[in-house]
């Protein structure tokens, strides 16, 4: 391995188009349960649906902070509805599974979904037996990326010295705080040279097939 990730012992990765490329489109039947969600629970519009969801995510992280913070809901009751989802479009990814396992150290999922949802998501993907924990938003008492308190907490948590880790993201606003505090960052899938993204890729194969074996 390349001496820039030699350090790390803690491999820790987002789930939703991180682990898999947003072209699935399965976020989308999770929009489309959010919007059902929001439409029958506080009785609005679709239109109004739609808009409040962005704005919750642009707000505080995820719609579910923006309804936690807003609205009295029942967060396990919202996290069951939102993540009953179709996962048939997801493929086996064994290159990628090959890849996450020549890794030392600890590897985790740490996602602002349900941790139901991280397991499910890589049994599909065939990368359940690569990863030793799961971490959902319900592990960190509901409060999401990108906020340091959630970081923190996972963190104590699964006992990672974020000075010997790595976060792999697909949303840069979530590599603001583990750059803070010493993490090595990951971009993956849009481009952003900005000072606190060490590396970009486009895809998590990509990236283990250029920094491992460069
Ligand atoms: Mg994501």
């Amino acid at each position: 391995m390349q001496s820039k990730l030699s350090h790390i012992k803690h491999w820790v990765f987002d789930l939703d188009h991180t682990l898999y490329s947003p072209k699935i489109r399965l976020f989308d039947q999770i929009e489309v349960l959010m919007n059902t969600y929001l439409k029958k629970t506080l009785n609005v519009t679709q239109e109004k649906a739609v808009y409040l969801r962005k704005y919750y995510w642009e707000e505080y992280g995820t719609t579910l902070a923006g309804l936690m913070a807003e609205q009295h809901v029942d967060p396990k009751y919202y996290l069951e509805f939102v993540h009953n989802i179709n996962l048939d479009n997801l493929e086996e990814n064994s290159d990628l599974a090959a890849h996450i396992n020549s890794l030392p150290g600890d590897k985790i999922i740490f996602t602002n979904g349900s941790r139901m949802h991280a397991v499910n998501v890589s049994k599909a993907l065939g990368l359940y037996e690569c990863f030793s924990e799961f971490y959902g938003t319900e592990d960190a008492m509901l409060i999401p990326k990108p906020q340091k308190k959630a970081f923190d907490t996972i963190f104590e948590l699964s006992k990672i010295n974020p000075k010997q880790a790595i976060m792999f993201e697909d949303d840069p606003r979530n590599l603001v705080e583990p750059f803070k505090m010493g993490m090595k960052t990951a971009l993956i899938g849009d481009f952003l040279q900005t000072e606190y993204i060490h590396f970009n890729a486009p895809d998590l194969n990509t990236f283990f097939a250029n920094e491992l074996n460069g």
